[in-house]
């Protein structure tokens, strides 16, 4: 069965030390503490598990010696873990160290996949400005970007929820709150401080010009990095957005969301353009991720729940995201005929919506801008 892994980034060419493989394997942003270390964990352990023998090693070999291996094998072994996955497509955002990882055009070769771009909002707004946008002319430049933008690009992503938290007032700015933030914005990069986007009135705006092009919007929902709020990453403290765009055409596609995904499955029942994954606490969740996976199937219809990796940076987050996904959605799928006698077509029609169909009716279908 073919994925599309909706929503993941690119992976690291360069060799990679101890330091730097621990790093990209936890969302903590610092090195485990004195004689401890970050494969002890369960996506730790799952990649010794079973990357392992993808590279020729036994299972559960040494954190040393799957680092060897790994180091040996260059380039190869994130191809080795990339082509194992079944992944057909990729929605690569590139918006996040972009520089330091593959681009899509590069995953799709790695991977012998397709890959679509998404498109980092935030990101998008700070390079505009970057290039001396004068604070007047940011509405319509901005305007034009996404569009051309967009004529490739299968989508859109906000990280509204590590900005400014998703408790944002859900109206629409005026022009002029706008022009008036842009410009405050302006003369605080021109007194040097970082171009970085935090004002709530351009993020709404962003977030209105992505529903006025009728896009998919993808929203970064929960778990993260330590840079995030946990508490304002509920899905629920979009619920007044969620009303006030339902009719707009736009497709809201909420990302991770653990441990929301249960609020995740609520909005995904209530509302007809709202859709979810768990991408990114499978990994992380490792041998408990067939439960978490099993709990996104309880209020959320079949036809909203997608699937992704969230994978950054290393091949064996691809590999671990296709593996589990398909082994818990297996179990949980095989549990609802045990107890109540699910037919097995029916559960192959389940498995395929969830695995890809969902995200080619969302996005379109996979010609589309694909690299
Ligand atoms: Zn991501």
């Amino acid at each position: 069965m073919p994925l599309f892994d909706h929503h993941c980034h690119g992976v690291v060419t360069a060799p990679l030390e101890r330091a730097a493989f621990e790093d990209l394997i936890t969302e903590s942003d610092w090195a485990a503490p004195e004689g401890t270390t970050h494969f002890d964990t369960q996506v730790g352990f799952a990649i010794r598990r079973y990357c392992a023998p993808v590279l020729g090693l036994p299972p559960f070999a040494s954190p040393e010696a799957y680092l060897a291996r790994r180091r040996e094998l260059g380039a190869g072994a994130s191809e080795l873990l990339l082509r194992a996955t079944g992944i057909s497509d990729y929605g690569i955002e590139t918006g996040h160290r972009g520089d330091e990882i593959l681009d899509p055009a590069g995953m799709a070769v790695a991977g012998a996949a397709r890959a679509h771009e998404i498109v980092r909002l935030e990101r998008l707004a700070e390079e505009l400005m970057l290039s001396g946008c004068a604070p007047t002319a940011f509405r319509d430049d901005f305007g034009r970007l996404l569009d051309e933008r967009l004529q490739h690009a299968i989508g859109v992503k906000s990280i509204a929820a590590y900005r400014i938290g998703l408790d944002f007032d859900p109206a629409r700015p005026s022009d002029a709150e706008v022009d008036a933030a842009v410009e405050a914005w302006s003369a605080r990069i021109a007194a040097g401080e970082p171009a970085r986007l935090d004002d709530p009135i351009v993020i709404r705006h962003l977030l209105w010009a992505a529903v006025d092009r009728a896009c998919a919007i993808q929203f970064h929902i929960g778990y993260g990095d330590a840079d995030v709020d946990l508490h304002r990453c509920s899905p629920l403290l979009l619920t007044e957005f969620l009303r006030r765009t339902r009719a707009s055409g736009a497709r809201v596609l909420l990302l991770h969301c653990y441990p929301f995904h249960r609020e995740a499955g609520y909005l995904a029942q209530v509302f007809p353009h709202v859709y979810f994954d768990v991408g990114l606490a499978i990994n992380y969740t490792g041998s408990r991720s067939v439960e978490v996976i099993a709990e996104t199937l309880e209020l959320a219809p079949f036809h909203k729940i997608l699937f992704s990796s969230d994978a950054f940076g290393v091949a064996e987050l691809f590999h671990l995201g296709a593996l589990l996904f398909r082994r818990g959605l297996e179990q949980a799928l095989d549990a609802f005929a045990e107890r109540d006698g699910w037919p097995a077509a029916e559960r192959q029609r389940v498995a395929e919506l969830i695995a890809w169909r969902n995200a080619e009716r969302v996005y379109g279908p996979p010609a589309a801008g694909a690299a």
